[in-house]
């Protein structure tokens, strides 16, 4: 059967950890925007070339890579059981990503809106950086990406509410913890 999830949740809210917890427990593919730019970074893609400025600064890349990047990715699925993680980060991705789930028939069963200190975000990211090396944890690139997290992303919890499908989850704590509440959110 059809499900998609969303994870929300300001850059290192812990959302990509989170995600390949709740993946494996529901049988869902992670479907991350961040990762799958990466790989066109790593392979040195014409898409990688241009997308890697606009992440080394914190930027949004456009709506209309992004959405045709996940739209090839589900068209090609069998089943759609998808859990959205870092996507959609701007309204114009939610109306897209409606639209193509209505005509995949895949019903979206919730979003998961990951909350967390802004300060304690800052600290995680920056120790990810020692730990992955990712080209945008440093300090100015973190600060800008949670300003346009702000700005952009945030938006979408307005957009989310008239569905009653967010599930607003107190992301600071263990791994265990919070993991916890997001299966009781989800049961
Ligand atoms: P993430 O791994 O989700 O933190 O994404 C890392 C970077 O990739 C972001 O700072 C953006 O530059 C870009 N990116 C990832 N997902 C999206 C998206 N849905 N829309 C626009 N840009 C994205």
């Amino acid at each position: 059967m059809n499900e998609t999830l969303i994870f929300m949740g300001p850059p290192g809210a812990g959302k990509g950890t989170q995600a390949t917890k709740i993946c494996e427990n529901r049988q869902l593919k992670q479907l991350s925007t961040g990762d799958m730019l990466r790989d066109h970074v790593r392979r040195g893609t014409d898409l990688g070339v241009q997308a890697k400025q606009i992440m080394d600064a914190g930027k949004l890349v456009s709506d209309d890579v992004i959405i045709g990047m996940v739209r090839a990715e589900l068209q090609q699925m069998a089943d759609i059981r998808v859990l959205f993680d870092g996507f959609p980060r701007t309204t114009a991705q939610a109306q897209a990503l409606d639209q193509l789930l209505q005509e995949l028939h895949a019903p979206l069963y919730a979003v998961v809106l990951l909350e967390v200190d802004e300060e304690a975000v800052v600290q995680r990211l920056l120790k990810r950086a020692e730990i992955e090396g990712r080209s945008d944890d440093n300090e100015a690139t973190i600060r800008k990406r949670l300003s346009v997290y702000n700005e952009q992303t945030s938006p979408l919890i307005g957009y989310y509410a008239g569905t009653g499908k967010i599930k607003k989850i107190d992301g600071m704590g263990t791994v265990q913890e919070v993991e916890q509440r997001i299966k009781e959110a989800l049961a």
